[in-house]
């Protein structure tokens, strides 16, 4: 019987070219982000510049994570405490967390068995709570049809956020992913696209909205330094009222940043091509749901969905033992309780979720699954062979 030994949890290692820019930067220890020598720029600034350009974006903030982007974002647009803010259901827990910071309410909106935001709920919800906003989570990398959700937010007043921690480099019908709504939201942490521990981005078009980005992230009034952030003038009446909530990225982090940045488009390509083979070898699996994607989503491979639609509890985790004594090591959404990096809306309970009917249905059986790079092709295939041969014996079994 086959079984693998790699770690699900083990990333590439940080590229030699980065490391030594670390090590520079730790050699003259300017770390502060606005701790510069005459004529330099700063590590960071020269990340943000980089990262705008890298994601079609006119301007760039980079943060301490993603969840602090995403609560950043909500107060640029200054959402009040108590207000109620949308975001769909299948997300992770600092989306919540983040409409939680500003005292202001999560309001769930259902998933569809795609794993997508279902926009006849978002209908309903938007007009049931008055919203004016929707923190969009692209959720392990699924994205909804794009253009009617442009088009739904347009004709509903919604000021769309986006929540790109596992989109970034992917794209929909050609156009990268956070570049349809005001603002975009990164993460850096050490399980996303890019890897510094801990960081984030904040990108958009708007002058108004980057320049309280930049006064909320604790700029000291030091924003002249930016090189991805508007003009000075931007600032004029904003640094009177904006308070300094400070959440900076350190020189340190963009220096590690900056070479991985450069590798991205080849790091998304070979995500994708360990999915499509752990995807191939699951097609047609009876009683195993393969994640349909659409023609129009170019995503990034990073992790791996697929459903266990209707089947039982204990079969459920019969199968998720299998799989583990043979080294597969799967993440299950159906859990009552939450447990790392799966927990589910109903565990928010700050948020005073009501039930969500179509969500559950989904979660019930829902199967999750990293990809990390340490991963080989013929791993995947190995991967895949196991998850196949399990889902038929436990299937199978009166
Ligand atoms: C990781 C993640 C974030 C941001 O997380 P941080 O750990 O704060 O960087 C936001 N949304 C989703 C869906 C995520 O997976």
């Amino acid at each position: 019987m086959e079984r693998f030994t790699g770690s699900f949890t083990q990333q590439e290692p940080i590229p030699d070219e980065a490391i030594e820019a670390a090590v520079a930067v730790m050699r003259h220890g300017r770390l502060h982000r606005y701790n510069t020598a005459p004529g330099e720029a700063g590590e960071v600034a020269q990340l943000e510049q980089e990262f705008a350009e890298a994601m079609g974006a006119r301007y760039a903030l980079a943060v301490a994570s993603g969840g602090y982007a995403l609560g950043c974002a909500l107060r640029a647009l200054q959402v009040a405490p108590d207000e109620a803010v949308l975001t769909n259901a299948f997300t992770l827990a600092p989306v919540p967390g983040a409409i939680a910071s500003l005292g202001a309410r999560p309001v769930f909106v259902e998933t569809r068995p795609d794993l997508t935001i279902d926009m006849d709920h978002l209908v309903a919800q938007a007009r049931a709570t008055g919203a004016r906003v929707l923190m969009l989570s692209h959720m392990r990398g699924h994205i909804c049809d794009m253009e009617r959700l442009v088009a739904l937010c347009a004709d509903l007043g919604l000021t769309l956020v986006e929540d790109c921690a596992h989109t970034m480099g992917a794209r929909w019908n050609g156009t990268l992913s956070g570049r349809h709504g005001a603002i975009a939201c990164y993460s850096t942490q050490t399980y996303k696209h890019l890897n510094s521990g801990e960081g984030g981005f904040l990108t958009t078009d708007d002058a108004e909205l980057m320049a309280r980005a930049v006064m909320l992230s604790g700029s000291y009034m030091l924003y002249v330094r930016h090189r991805a952030a508007p003009p000075p003038e931007a600032f004029d009446a904003l640094r009177w009222e904006t308070p300094n909530i400070s959440g900076r990225m350190d020189n340190l982090r963009a220096a590690i940043l900056r070479p991985q940045l450069r590798r991205l488009g080849m790091q998304c390509a070979a995500w994708t091509a360990r999915y499509r083979v752990v995807e191939a070898g699951l097609r047609d699996t009876p009683g195993l749901s393969l994640i349909e994607r659409a023609e129009a989503e170019d995503f990034v491979g990073s992790s791996f969905q697929f459903r266990l639609d209707g089947w039982p509890e204990a079969k459920i985790r019969a199968y998720l033992d299998r799989c583990a004594a043979r080294g597969v090591e799967l993440k299950w959404f159906g859990a009552a309780e939450p447990q790392g990096f799966t927990s589910r809306y109903d565990s928010w309970r700050y948020a005073r979720p009501a039930p969500l009917p179509g969500t559950d249905r989904v979660l019930a059986g829902l199967i999750d699954m990293r990809l990390p790079l340490t991963f080989s092709l013929d791993d995947c295939a190995l991967i895949a062979r196991i998850l196949r041969a399990e889902a038929g014996a436990v299937h199978q079994a009166p």
